[in-house]
């Protein structure tokens, strides 16, 4: 049998790499699955100005280096692959990395957080990539001077529309509802952004574009009021979807309890899973406050759940 590890965290975001300062610093000597995303989707998030320790704010980037520099320091060992397969059926844990590698583990912390959602449109896909992105972090630099869409109404949405409105010349913010659920802060900033022109009470029905031999692109967006049902087309270089996210537990389904959004249930304050010894941190369980803060203050408390727990099963 491979050598056994006392703690595997799967998943590189702030509740992962919190996990491996903590774990490190019990002397559990973890080792941190980053899987594909290193850093999570705070690596996408434009400006942070909520995350403690960062009066002036910071790019949710930097700020996920730092924790995972911080794990570094304290001891823990990152591994770039992915964690394909898990069996928690018994202990020590057995997991597979990259398809080939077989660890065996005795405590678990999953952080394998949350992806963004789409709308599930078939134009949408077609376009995916063309024009239709989830990241304007990512993808906002191909839309300088030209004019583009963010679907949703939430802080991401509110996010991503300002930043875009600093790159495009126009930027139109189209919600279902009349009401943002975004902070009182972003919204402020949105009112007060005159390239920002709210699309209220609207929903996308069909991306728009135009497909030349392999290439394709977007060129605008039908939405439909939702009072009147009255359609109307957008005229658009690029439409970015930010209506919430997914956690990212298809690889726990059968293992763990899911809930009916697929969250893993966790007990109560504490990041216990339906599996003694196999612990939740982060978006990947919290479809509620899901603030970089919260998922790093998780990950702390999951890596003292897993030392306690050998502590008493070792
Ligand atoms: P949210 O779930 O908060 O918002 C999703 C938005 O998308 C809602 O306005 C929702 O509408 C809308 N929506 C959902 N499904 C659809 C659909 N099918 N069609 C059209 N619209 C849809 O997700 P966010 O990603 O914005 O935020 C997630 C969490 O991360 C929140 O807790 C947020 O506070 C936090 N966050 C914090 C940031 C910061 O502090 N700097 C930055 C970004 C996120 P409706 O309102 O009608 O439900």
């Amino acid at each position: 049998m491979a050598k056994k590890i006392q703690c595997v965290i799967i998943g590189g975001g702030p509740a992962g790499y919190t996990a491996g300062i903590y774990a490190s610093r019990a002397g559990l000597n973890p080792v941190i699955y980053e899987g594909m995303q290193s850093g999570g989707q705070l690596t996408i998030t434009s400006e942070v100005e909520n995350f403690p320790g960062y009066p002036e704010g910071e790019s949710g980037s930097v700020i996920v280096e730092d924790i995972k520099k911080q794990a570094l320091r304290c001891g823990a060992e990152i591994r770039t692959g992915e964690v394909t397969e898990v069996d928690f059926s018994k202990r020590p844990f057995r997991l597979v990395a990259d398809y080939e590698h077989e660890i065996f583990a005795e405590t678990i912390v999953v952080a394998t957080g949350a992806t963004a959602r789409w709308l599930g449109l078939e134009s949408e896909s077609l376009y995916r990539g063309f024009g239709v992105s989830t990241c304007a972090t990512c993808d906002g630099a191909f839309f300088k001077g030209k004019t583009v869409a963010v679907i949703g109404g939430g802080d991401t949405a509110l996010e991503e529309a300002h930043y875009l409105s600093k790159i495009a010349e126009k930027v139109y913010l189209i919600h279902r509802r009349s009401q943002f659920r975004a902070s009182k802060t972003m919204q402020d900033r949105i009112y007060k952004t005159t390239n920002i022109e709210l699309v209220l009470e609207a929903t996308p029905i069909e991306v728009l574009g135009e497909k030349q031999g392999f290439s394709r692109k977007v060129t605008g967006l039908r939405i439909q009021n939702t009072k009147t049902d009255e359609t109307k087309e957008l005229v658009l270089d690029g439409i970015f979807v930010a209506i919430g996210v997914t956690p990212v537990t298809e690889l726990f389904v059968g293992q763990l309890e899911l809930d009916a959004q697929g969250y893993i249930k966790t007990q109560g304050v504490r990041p216990l899973t339906s599996v003694p010894g196999v612990f939740a941190a982060g978006d990947v369980q919290d479809p509620y406050y899901r603030q970089a803060c919260t998922a790093a203050a998780s990950g702390c408390k999951a890596a003292i759940e897993a030392e306690r727990f050998l502590a008493e099963n070792l």
